[in-house]
């Protein structure tokens, strides 16, 4: 009975009718297909992008090398040295994350006593060559003037959530 079933279902090409009948129900609907880059999609404010390194407004970087972050990524991602000061204060010498081991987990920004690393809302970044997605400090601290408007911004908005 199947056979015969199968048999004329083919004859009369019914699988393709119910084909065209989909793709016609379809060709009129609401298009939600997004040209990106020339169209985003909404953000979340708490969105974990790329990192930053934040100053303060005096131009005096936030860092003062605890290397929480350090401790707490899971991922191993973020390397620091540090060395002291002649005024006593510790800042990092090199401040490295590798962004091909990050898992963007926020633990780092969380575990920061004095907001100084972030996760910004910047998703458009990429690397050519090995090493590209490696951030030194200079590339995070350049991260941080760049947005830190928005970062300020975005910080209030999550401290508002709490
Ligand atoms: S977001 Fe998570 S995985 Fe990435 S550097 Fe921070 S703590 Fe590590
Ligand atoms: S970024 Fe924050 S948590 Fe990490 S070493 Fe600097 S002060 Fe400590």
């Amino acid at each position: 009975m199947n056979r015969i079933k199968d048999f004329f279902s083919s004859l009369l090409l019914i699988e393709l009718v119910k084909g065209m009948m989909l793709t016609g129900r379809y060709l009129f609907a609401r298009k939600i297909t997004v040209h990106f880059p020339e169209e985003k999609t909404p953000q979340s404010p708490r969105f974990r992008g790329l990192h930053a390194l934040r100053r303060y407004p005096n131009g005096e970087e936030r860092c003062i090398a605890c290397k929480l972050c350090e401790s707490v990524c899971p991922a191993l991602a973020i390397t620091i040295d540090s060395e002291q000061r002649d005024d006593g204060t510790r800042r990092t010498t090199s401040y490295d994350i590798d962004l091909t081991k990050c898992i963007f987990c926020g633990f780092c920004e969380e575990s920061c006593p004095v907001d100084s690393i972030v996760e910004t809302h910047v998703l458009e970044y990429h690397g050519e060559k090995r090493g590209d997605l490696v951030y030194t400090k200079e590339m995070l601290l350049a991260v941080g003037d760049k947005y830190e408007e928005r970062i300020a911004k975005d910080r209030e908005m999550d401290a508002s959530y709490r």
